[in-house]
């Protein structure tokens, strides 16, 4: 279980209910905390490792752009084709899963499950 600092201030903005910093999961008060979610997070938290945290955040925010241009703006659309986010939508309901994850699996290829929650 990561640790959680449920507070109304982080994440940052309505739209956002839950994230992840450093392996600190920051929840909003109204947010549903579901095995499958705080596995989700897990699963950043063990990416994030293998990239020693700060390069893990840049990779991302870069590759969030280029989806974003790729998707001609389309924000929702350009989150779900982030690796890091298609790894964790793809196996956040398998509960072992990180028993067995490969290193920088986040490269890797997944079943095709994504979509599934939020
Ligand atoms: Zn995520």
């Amino acid at each position: 279980m990561p640790p959680i600092v449920r507070n109304s201030i982080i994440p940052i903005g309505k739209g956002f209910g839950a994230i992840n910093l450093f392996g600190i999961l920051f929840v909003k008060p109204d947010m549903r905390l579901t095995p499958e979610l705080i596995n989700h997070e897990r699963i950043h938290t063990a990416q994030m490792r293998e990239l020693l945290y700060v390069p893990f955040y840049i990779i991302y925010v870069l590759e969030w752009i280029c989806r974003l241009v790729q998707c001609r703006g389309n924000s929702q659309k350009a989150y779900y084709m982030i690796s890091f986010e298609r790894e964790a939508y793809a196996h956040g309901a398998d509960l072992d899963y990180l028993k067995s994850r490969p290193h920088f699996a986040q490269w890797r290829k997944h079943p095709q499950k994504i979509h599934s929650n939020k």
